[in-house]
C-alpha cells in the first residue's frame, strides 16, 4: 500500500509501504498509485507531492511472480499500463513532484524517481541505483530505457541497462542521476522546500529545443557505438540474450523519437520478453531458484545457529587455495595444510600473487597484507587441532582422501564436520574413515572458487542434520549458493557433465568435427563447446574421469557410447590436449586448426550430421540423465538440478536449465526426439519411464508458471 502524509505547507507525502522487507511493484500498487496521483493533482490546496519510502530503501523494482504468471504480452501491459500513465501525469500533471529516496531504488522504482522533477537522496552508503532487469531476460518496462538515456546520454545508459549496473550513491550524484544528498533525518523536509520553491517544475525533456546528452543515434559516435553494441549481442553465446536486443532496439529506435513514441516501442518490446519463455526460465533459475537455495530452505531446524571462527583446509592446490583465499575473505581464520611446510608455503605464496592482482584490479575488499594474516601454511596436523571445521581437498585418489580423512579426524574434536571436495567420489565410502562418519559431507565446489557461486553440498547417508547445518551455515559465512543432493557417484554436477563430455567425445570418434560440435554448443548458448572443453580439460584427466564415472560398468547412460575407446585412440596418437598443442586442434603461431590426422584416425561413419541433430543430442544426454538422477533421489527437486546446470557448468540460463529444457520442448516432444536419437545412436537416449507417465499425465517439471 502507499500511505499518504501531510507534510505541511500544502505538500502531500506519498510513502510506500508494502508488507514485507522490501517495497516492491505490482498491479494493484500501480493503480493506487496513479488514482493517488489523479486525486492531488486535482486537489487545489496541494502544491507539491513527495514520493517516498516508509521503509529504509525506496523500491526494489517490480513484482517478478506476477510478471511470471503473466501468460501473454497483453496481461504484461494491464500491470504497467496504470504505472506508465501514472508517470507521465507526474510529469506533465503542473505540479512540482520530488522523489525523496532513503535508500537503494532498483527497476522500477528507478523509474518512478527518473520520472520525479528532482531525485533527493538520503546519505545512504548501502543504497544501490540501477536496472538489473537484463539479468533476469528482462529490461525496464516503465520508461527506464528511455527517460535514462536522455538524463545521462545513451555511452552511460548502455550498460546499466544491458549489464544490470548498479551505481553506488557517489556514482548515481557523479552521473547526475541524484541531484542532492541531504542527512536521512532531513530527506522529508529538503524535498518539500524543493517542491515549494520549484512551483513550475518540469522535465527537461518537456522544454523546447530539448538535446539529450552526449551523441545523437545518427551521429558518427552514435553509429559507431551501435554498430559495435549490436555486434556484441549477436555473436556466440550472447545471441541467445533476447533482453541486450530488445533494450538496443529501444535506445536506437527510441531516442530519434519523442519520449512518448519511445515508451511505445519499450512497451511492445518489454511486453514480449516477459511474456516470454526466455524470461520465464532465468527469473524461476536465477531468482526463484537462487533465493530459495540462498535463504538455507534445505538447512535443517533443530541445530542451533552455527559460526566457523577457524577453518582448516588441507590439500592446497587449485581448490584448497580458492577455498582458502574466499575463507579468509570472508575473516575466518585459515590453516593450509598440505605434504611439506614448503608445499604449504609455496601455496600460501600463490594466493599472495592472486590477491595482489587482484587489489591491483581493484576487485579485493581488503588489502593482500590483511588476508594472508588469516591464512597459516603448514604441514602439522597438530595446528588443526582447535579447528572448527575441516575441509579436504587433496588429489582426487581414494587411497589419499581416505589417509587424510583418518588424520583429520584424529586430532579434531569429535563434534567438528570434516567436508571432503571431491569431484566424483562418493562420500558415504569416504565417511567410513573418519571416527563418527556422521560428521562428514561433501562439499563440491567449483573453480576458481572465488568467482563461481555454486556449491554442490552432498548428504552422505549417515551425515547428521547437525552436519548439514553447520555446512550450510559455513556455505553463509562465505557467500556461497549451496545446492544439496543426496549421495551417489558423481552426484549430480559430475553425473550430468559426465554425459555432456562422453557425449562430445563419441561424436568425434563418429568423425564429427569438432568446430560443428562446439558450434552446435555455443549457438545455442553454451559459453564455450565441448570439444574445446575437452582441449582445456586435457585427455588424459578426462579418460580418467570417465573411467571414475563408468560405475558398475552397466549405466545406461554410456549404452552405445565409444567415448572411452575414442580418447584411448587419441592418446595413443599423442593427441593430448591445448596446453600440450596437440589435441583436437594442432596449435600454431597463426592460431589453431583441426588437426588433420583427426579425420584419418576417426572417418565419418555414414552420413554426416547436421548441426541441429548434435545440439539434440548434446542436450538430450543432459537432461535424460538429469531425470535420472532425479528418480534415484540424488535430487529433491527439479529446481535444485537447474540452478546446479547453469551456475555449475554455464548451462544456458535461457532455456531454464537441464528440466527447464525439456518443458521448453515439451515432455511428449522432447520423448519423440529421444526415441529417435535411441533408434540411430543407441540406448542412452531411451527415455524413462517417469517422462512417458508426465507425458500421459500431461505433466510438466514446472507446471505453476504461464509458458508459452
Ligand atoms: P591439485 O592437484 O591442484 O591439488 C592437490 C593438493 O593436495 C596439492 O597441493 C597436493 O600437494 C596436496 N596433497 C596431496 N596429498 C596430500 C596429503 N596427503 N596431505 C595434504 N595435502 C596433500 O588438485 P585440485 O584441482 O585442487 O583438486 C583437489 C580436489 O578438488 C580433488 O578432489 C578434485 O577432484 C576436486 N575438485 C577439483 C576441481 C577443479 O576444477 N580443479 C573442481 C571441483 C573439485
Amino acid at each position: 500500500m502507499i500511505r499518504q502524509q501531510d507534510l505541511g505547507d500544502g505538500v502531500a507525502a506519498l510513502l510506500y509501504a508494502c508488507d514485507g522487507a522490501l517495497n516492491t511493484l505490482d498491479a494493484s500498487l500501480n493503480r493506487e498509485l496513479g488514482e493517488r496521483i489523479d486525486a492531488l493533482l486535482a486537489d487545489d490546496g496541494v502544491k507539491g507531492i513527495v514520493i517516498g519510502s516508509d521503509k529504509p530503501d525506496f523500491i526494489a523494482g517490480g513484482d517478478l511472480k506476477e510478471l511470471q504468471a503473466a501468460p501473454d504480452p497483453a496481461s504484461v501491459v494491464a500491470i504497467v499500463a496504470p504505472f506508465l500513465a501514472a508517470l507521465r501525469k507526474i510529469e506533465k500533471g503542473g505540479k512540482p513532484v520530488v522523489a525523496a529516496l532513503p535508500g537503494t531504488a532498483l527497476g522500477g522504482g528507478l523509474e518512478l524517481a527518473l520520472a520525479c522533477h528532482q531525485r533527493i537522496a538520503a546519505d545512504n552508503a548501502s543504497a544501490r541505483f540501477g536496472f538489473p532487469e537484463a539479468t533476469l531476460g528482462l529490461m525496464p518496462g516503465a520508461g527506464g530505457t528511455q527517460r535514462l538515456p536522455r538524463l545521462i546520454g545513451i555511452a552511460a545508459a548502455a550498460p546499466m541497462l544491458l549489464d544490470g549496473t548498479r551505481l553506488s550513491l557517489a556514482d548515481a550524484v557523479t552521473r547526475k542521476l541524484i541531484d542532492q544528498v541531504v542527512a536521512p533525518a532531513d530527506l522529508l523536509e529538503t524535498a518539500k522546500q524543493w517542491a515549494l520553491a520549484n512551483p513550475g517544475a518540469t522535465q527537461p525533456w518537456d522544454r523546447k529545443g530539448f538535446a539529450a546528452p552526449g551523441f545523437a543515434v545518427q551521429s558518427a559516435a552514435g553509429r559507431q557505438f551501435f554498430a559495435g553494441a549490436w555486434a556484441r549481442a549477436s555473436r556466440g553465446a550472447g545471441a541467445s540474450n533476447l533482453a541486450a536486443r530488445a533494450i538496443l532496439e529501444c535506445l536506437q529506435q527510441g531516442m530519434e523519437r519523442s519520449l512518448e513514441a519511445g515508451i511505445v516501442i519499450e512497451t511492445r518490446q518489454f511486453a514480449r520478453l516477459a511474456a516470454g519463455n526466455d524470461a520465464k526460465n532465468k527469473i524461476r533459475t536465477l531468482f526463484n531458484g537462487v533465493n530459495r537455495a540462498r535463504s538455507m530452505t534445505m538447512r535443517p531446524s533443530g541445530p542451533p545457529p552455527s559460526t566457523v571462527g577457524h577453518l582448516a583446509v588441507i590439500g592446497g592446490g587449485v581448490m584448497g587455495r580458492g577455498i582458502a583465499h574466499v575463507a579468509a575473505l570472508a575473516g575466518l581464520q585459515v590453516t593450509l595444510l598440505d605434504l611439506s611446510d614448503e608445499a604449504a608455503r609455496k601455496s600460501r605464496d600463490e594466493i599472495a600473487r592472486n590477491a595482489t592482482r587482484e587489489h591491483e584490479k581493484g576487485r579485493l575488499r581488503m588489502t593482500p597484507q590483511a588476508l594472508l594474516s588469516r591464512i597459516e601454511p603448514t604441514a602439522d596436523y597438530a595446528r588443526i587441532a582447535q579447528a572448527d571445521f575441516v575441509l579436504e581437498a587433496v588429489f582426487e585418489r581414494a587411497d589419499v582422501k581416505q589417509a587424510v580423512l583418518e588424520r583429520a579426524a584424529a586430532v579434531v574434536g569429535r563434534d567438528v564436520p570434516i567436508a571432503s571436495n571431491t569431484s566424483t567420489m562418493p562420500i558415504t565410502g569416504l565417511a567410513g574413515y573418519a571416527t563418527m562418519p556422521e560428521r562428514v559431507i561433501g562439499l563440491h565446489f567449483f573453480s576458481p572458487v572465488d568467482r563461481m557461486p555454486l556449491v554442490e553440498v552432498i548428504r552422505a547417508r549417515q551425515t547428521s542434520d547437525a552436519t548439514l547445518a553447520r555446512a550450510l551455515d559455513l556455505m553463509k559465512q562465505l557467500g556461497k549458493t549451496p545446492v544439496v543432493v543426496n549421495d551417489g557417484l558423481g552426484f549430480f554436477t559430475s553425473r550430468i557433465v559426465t554425459t555432456y563430455s562422453s557425449e562430445t567425445l563419441n561424436l568425434i570418434g563418429e568423425g564429427v568435427p569438432p568446430q560443428l560440435i562446439d558450434n552446435a554448443a555455443v549457438n545455442a548458448g553454451f559459453a564455450i563447446g565441448g570439444a574445446a572443453l575437452a582441449e582445456l580439460t586435457t585427455m588424459p584427466l578426462l579418460a580418467d574421469i570417465l573411467k571414475s564415472m563408468r560405475g558398475d560398468g552397466q549405466r545406461i547412460a554410456n549404452a552405445g557410447n565409444r567415448a572411452e575407446p575414442t580418447l584411448a585412440a587419441l592418446l595413443a596418437l599423442g593427441r593430448i590436449g591445448k596446453a600440450a598443442g596437440k589435441g583436437l586442434y594442432d596449435y600454431g603461431p597463426e592460431g589453431r586448426a583441426v588437426w588433420p590426422g583427426l579425420a584419418l584416425a576417426f572417418p565419418p561413419a555414414g552420413d554426416p550430421l547436421d548441426e541441429e541433430t548434435v545440439r539434440q543430442r548434446l542436450f538430450a544426454v543432459q537432461s535424460l540423465e538429469a531425470v535420472r538422477a532425479l528418480d534415484d533421489g540424488i535430487l529433491g527437486q527439479a529446481l535444485d538440478g537447474d540452478v546446479a546446470a547453469v551456475l555449475g557448468w554455464g548451462y544456458p540460463v535461457h532455456l531454464g536449465g537441464v528440466f527447464g529444457y525439456i518443458d521448453r520442448v515439451g515432455v511428449p516432444a522432447f520423448i519423440a526426439q529421444c526415441e529417435s536419437l535411441a533408434a540411430r545412436f543407441g540406448a542412452r537416449f531411451d527415455p524413462p519411464r517417469r517422462l512417458r507417465d508426465m507425458a500421459a499425465a500431461g505433466q510438466t517439471f514446472y507446471p505453476d508458471e504461464a509458458t508459452r
